[in-house]
């Protein structure tokens, strides 16, 4: 049965001393997942800017002042062009991101489209288009989208104070549509808004306690940048966020991790840990939406030196085997190789 997590629980996970909470998330991560192998996304804009949402972490807003050029909706041959790049490159996925509130009616058959064609080259599809209607839920999954991405961002009872534009429920809301279309689900959050811990505890609490757990868990740092509102935040402690990365793979240990937004600050040995905490999926490639993202290059360097294979790790499973192998693999109690992460 799917385990409900009280604030309290992951409160004290949080507070563990760092190396015991580390080993913990370890343990729980080779339980399901081969350490060496990284799941690899590309996160390609296809309409920047302009953004009527009031996110104030987001240089994408039409309310602050970034400097940023807003362009409009990419044609369907530059996104193929892109995506067959990014397939070369070696990502598995390709998620297409648009700075809306919703998308309009009309662009509809030209979203499907582009799932289509991008589908049609063999890479596994995620989009990030806003706020979702059950039709337009439905339409996207029988084009083939794999995966819809809506970030929770933060905990309830923090999230106004960086959105005031759309409520927790509607995210909500839109996370189950996709699901009752479904498609999986990819949702996580951002640390560096100004959170406290307990809010970070809540925000992991929502994503695991949904009825199902989504199956990509974006962990992004804050990217401070200029002209928005959280610009000159107080930069966030590489252990705090480590820490938050192992205590998600504690906490949804079929669901992959992925070290999000903010990876261009981190050096090596932060990003190794993040690995070592549980993260199991980068975005690779040079843009994050609007904001740089390490160069291929580095990260292949990277790999390398961890000895990290550059192939898709991604299941087949379904959720009910996922949670059959999982209930299999705590059964293994005492054996060399593994140790019930889930008794600690
Ligand atoms: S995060 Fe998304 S919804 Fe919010 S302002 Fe940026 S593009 Fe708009």
């Amino acid at each position: 049965m799917k385990k409900t997590w009280t604030l309290n629980e992951v409160e004290s996970l949080f507070g563990l001393p760092f190396f015991q909470l580390l080993f913990q998330a370890q343990k729980v991560h080779r339980l399901n997942f081969d350490p060496q192998q990284i799941q690899m996304s590309t996160l390609l804009s296809i309409k920047t800017g302009k953004c009527p949402e009031d996110c104030k972490y987001c240089p994408q807003s039409s309310r602050y002042k970034t400097g940023l050029k807003a362009e409009r909706l990419l044609d369907i041959q530059n996104v193929i062009k892109a995506a067959k790049l990014a397939k070369k490159a070696g990502a598995t996925r390709f998620c297409m991101g648009a700075a809306w509130k919703n998308p309009n009616k009309r662009d509809m058959p030209y979203l499907e489209t582009m799932v289509k064609e991008v589908k049609a080259l063999g890479l596994e599809t995620c989009m990030t288009l806003g706020i979702l209607d059950k039709q337009q839920a439905f339409q996207l999954a029988d084009a083939g989208l794999d995966y819809y991405n809506h970030n929770l961002d933060t905990s309830p009872e923090f999230y106004e104070s960086i959105i005031t534009t759309r409520t927790y429920q509607d995210r909500l809301d839109t996370i189950d549509k996709v699901r009752q279309a479904g498609m999986k689900v990819c949702s996580g959050g951002i640390v560096g808004l100004g959170e406290k811990v307990t809010d970070r505890a809540a925000l992991l609490v929502q994503l695991a306690n949904l009825p199902q757990v989504p199956e990509s868990i974006p962990i992004n740092m804050l990217i401070k940048i200029k002209g928005t509102p959280l610009e000159n935040n107080e930069d966030v402690d590489h252990f705090d966020f480590i820490r938050t990365i192992a205590v998600a793979r504690i906490m949804m240990p079929m669901s992959f991790i992925r070290l999000s937004a903010g990876r261009e600050d981190m050096n090596e040995q932060t990003q190794a840990m993040c690995f070592m905490a549980g993260a199991n999926s980068i975005f690779y490639g040079c843009k994050l939406l609007t904001a740089n993202n390490p160069a291929q290059e580095k990260d292949q360097i990277l790999f390398n030196k961890l000895n990290i294979n550059q192939k898709s790790t991604e299941t087949n499973l379904t959720t009910q085997e996922q949670v059959e192998t999982l209930e299999q693999a705590i059964m293994q109690i005492d054996t060399k190789q593994f140790y019930n992460a889930a008794i600690l």
